[in-house]
C-alpha cells in the first residue's frame, strides 16, 4: 500500500506511541504523521528527536479532551487514519487519582471519535486498548475477543469505557473503528514506574527492587515493536467493528521476570523486596491472539529473552533519559514496603 496516508497519532510522545511513530516513519516514509500529545509526566518529545525535523512529521501539543484543538487538526489536515494511544496508563496512579483516568480515557476518546465522525471521511480509527479490560484469569484459560469485560481497576474500567464508546461509534455512526487489546508491553522509552524499567533502573543503581505481594502474578509480555507491527496489520487490513487481541504467548510470573533481569545484570536476588500487594491486583492475564494471526497474518518477531536483553541494553545506554524520571517518587510500587 503506497498511497500517501495522513495519520493522527495521539499520545505519540509516550512509551508505545513514540515507538510507533518511529516505526511508522521508517517503514512508510511517504506517509504524514501528526502527533497530538498533552505531554503529561509520561510524554517526552525527546523520544522523537530523530524525526522532529522531517517535513512529514508534525507535533501538536494539546489535550485530547479539548474539542477545539482536535477539531482544528481535522480541519487543517486531511487525516485518513487515527491511531489512538493517548491515555492515563498506570494502574497505581489510577488507584490514587481515578478522575484523571475517566477524563482522558473516556471523555478524551469520545472527543476524538466525535471529531473524526464530523470530519466524515476517515479510512480507519484504531483504538488501542488493553487486555486488562477483561479482568483476571484463574490458573487456566485465555482471554479471547469474546471474553466478557470485567475490569477491576479504575485504569482498566476507564479503558473498558473507552472501548464501549468506540464500539458505539461504529455501530451507531458507521465510523470505521477497530479495537486492539494488547498484553503487557516492554522495551525502550517505557516510563520507569512500570515493572520492567523499575527493576532495570533500580538494579543498575544497586537499589533494592520491589515486587508486589508474592510475585506470582502472571503477565503475558510483548516487545513493543511487535505491538507496533500488530497495529500496522490492523490499520492496513483490520475490519471495522472488529476487536483484535494482541499478545506474545510469553506468560511469566513477575518474580521470574525480576530474577531473569537480575541475573542478566549480575545482581543478587537478595536485592528483591516484597512490598504490600496492589489492591484489586489481577492475578493472571493470558491472551489468545489467534484471530490476529489467522485473519491478518500477524507474527511477533522478538522472543522474550532477546527482547529483555535489548531492553536492558537500551536502559544501560540511556541513563540520562531515565535518571530524571526515576527521581520522581513512584507511587504505589515503591511505597508500602512490607515490614
Ligand atoms: P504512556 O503513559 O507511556 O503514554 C501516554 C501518552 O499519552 C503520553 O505521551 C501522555 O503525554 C499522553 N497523554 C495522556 N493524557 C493525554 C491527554 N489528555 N491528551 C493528550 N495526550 C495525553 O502509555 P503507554 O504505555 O505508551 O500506553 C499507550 C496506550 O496503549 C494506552 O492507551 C494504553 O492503555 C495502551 N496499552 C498499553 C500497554 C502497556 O503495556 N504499556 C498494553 C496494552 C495497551
Amino acid at each position: 500500500n503506497t498511497a500517501r496516508r495522513t495519520l493522527l497519532v495521539t499520545g505519540g510522545a509516550g512509551f508505545i506511541g513514540s515507538n510507533f511513530v518511529l516505526y511508522w516513519l521508517s517503514r512508510y516514509p511517504q506517509d504524514r504523521v501528526i502527533n497530538l500529545d498533552g505531554l503529561t509526566y509520561a510524554g517526552n518529545p525527546e523520544n522523537l528527536a530523530e524525526v522532529e525535523h522531517l517535513p512529514n512529521y508534525r507535533f501538536v501539543h494539546g489535550n485530547i479532551t479539548d474539542t477545539e484543538t482536535v477539531r482544528r487538526i481535522f480541519t487543517e489536515e486531511a487525516v485518513s487514519h487515527v491511531v489512538h494511544f493517548a491515555a492515563e496508563s498506570h494502574v497505581d496512579r489510577s488507584i490514587l487519582q481515578p478522575d484523571a483516568f475517566v477524563r482522558t480515557n473516556v471523555l478524551g476518546t469520545q472527543c476524538l471519535l466525535e471529531e473524526a465522525r464530523r470530519q466524515g471521511n476517515l479510512t480507519k480509527f484504531v483504538h488501542v486498548s488493553t487486555d486488562e479490560v477483561y479482568g483476571t484469569l484463574g490458573e487456566a484459560g485465555l482471554f479471547t475477543e469474546a471474553t466478557q469485560l470485567s475490569p477491576n481497576s479504575p485504569y482498566s474500567a476507564s479503558k473498558a469505557g473507552s472501548d464501549l464508546i468506540a464500539r458505539a461509534y461504529y455501530e451507531t455512526y458507521g465510523l470505521p473503528v477497530v479495537i486492539t487489546r494488547c498484553s503487557n508491553n516492554y522495551g525502550p522509552y517505557q516510563y520507569p514506574e512500570k515493572l520492567i524499567p523499575t527493576i532495570i533502573t533500580r538494579a543498575l543503581q544497586d537499589q533494592p527492587v520491589p515486587v508486589y505481594g508474592d510475585g506470582l502474578h502472571v503477565r503475558d509480555w510483548l516487545y513493543v515493536e511487535d505491538h507496533c507491527s500488530a497495529i500496522d496489520c490492523v490499520l492496513n487490513n483490520g475490519n471495522p467493528g472488529q476487536v483484535y487481541n494482541v499478545g506474545g504467548g510469553n506468560e511469566r510470573t513477575n518474580l521470574d521476570i525480576v530474577k531473569q533481569l537480575l541475573a542478566e545484570l549480575g545482581k543478587p536476588e537478595s536485592s528483591i523486596r516484597y512490598v504490600t500487594d496492589r489492591p484489586g491486583h489481577d492475578r493472571r492475564y493470558a491472551i489468545d491472539a489467534s484471530k490476529l494471526r489467522r485473519e491478518l497474518g500477524w507474527q511477533p518477531q522478538c522472543m522474550l529473552d532477546q527482547g529483555l536483553k535489548r531492553t536492558l541494553d537500551w536502559y544501560a545506554a540511556h541513563t540520562k533519559w531515565w535518571l530524571k524520571r526515576a527521581a520522581v517518587p513512584a507511587e504505589g510500587r515503591n511505597g508500602g514496603e512490607r515490614p
